[in-house]
């Protein structure tokens, strides 16, 4: 069985996740007592988040491309950034190691291809959502993506950093962010990317009519089958 790396605590809410999904993935394919081989370094978010608050991403790069070099030392096969706001410095990431990082859109838009949609709406942090870095892969796989609009993405963000990411799930913010995929619906969306890893915490299948995309779980067991190719 391969070793994953999993570059964590941003925040530790959903890498928790990304720790039990994977060994239950494992366990399912392999049965028995079988789990998963994981090097995990998680981080103080603070300090992460201080950095993209202040712009700083070159540092914050530096910062996890660091835990990427000691995560090979270390013996992993592969890396996984358990984020999707921080695959913003993946390049920097990528270019200290000689080990693959699986970016975390990737199981995201096979898993929407699968369904054959082809306009989907996107929830994440702000620099998700606004930036490109994160939305030209789906538009570069031919996946159109509509995000929030008006104080809808500013709600969305304000959930993440404000409630999700301290481990608080509020009602009133699952019916907000409903109401905007509701919005979205209309406007065309066939479908939700779930594109920050906080937000299936509060967001489940049973909540929404449309298709969700959970890109923490989605990223998650995609490392388990990758572990045991
Ligand atoms: N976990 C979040 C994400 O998937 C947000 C935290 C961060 O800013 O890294 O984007």
């Amino acid at each position: 069985m391969k070793k994953i790396g999993l570059i964590g605590g941003m925040s530790w809410e959903s890498t928790a996740e990304y720790y039990r999904i994977i060994n239950e993935h494992i366990r399912e394919i392999l049965g028995e007592l079988h789990s998963a081989e994981i090097i995990l370094h998680s981080v103080d978010f603070y300090a992460i988040e201080k950095l993209q608050q202040e712009n700083r991403w070159h540092e914050a790069g530096l910062l996890l491309a660091d835990i990427a070099v000691k995560l090979e030392r270390a013996g992993a096969d592969f890396i996984l950034i358990c984020t999707n706001t921080m695959h913003k410095v993946v390049h920097q990431v990528e270019e200290m190691i000689g080990i693959p990082i699986i970016h975390i859109a990737e199981p995201t838009i096979r898993a929407i291809q699968e369904r054959g949609l082809v306009q989907i709406l996107l929830l994440g942090t702000r620099y998700t959502m606004v930036e490109d870095f994160y939305k030209g892969r789906y538009v570069g796989s031919g996946i159109g993506v509509q995000i929030p609009v008006g104080g809808g993405l500013e709600t969305v963000n304000r959930i993440i950093f404000e409630e999700l990411c301290l481990g608080i799930i509020r009602e009133e913010s699952r019916a907000e962010m409903l109401a905007i995929i509701e919005k979205a619906n209309i406007e065309g969306a066939q479908g939700v990317i779930l594109g920050c890893t906080e937000l299936e915490l509060l967001i489940h299948e049973s909540d929404v009519a449309l298709p969700i995309f959970k890109t923490a779980e989605l990223h998650a067991k995609y490392a388990a089958k990758e572990a045991l190719r």
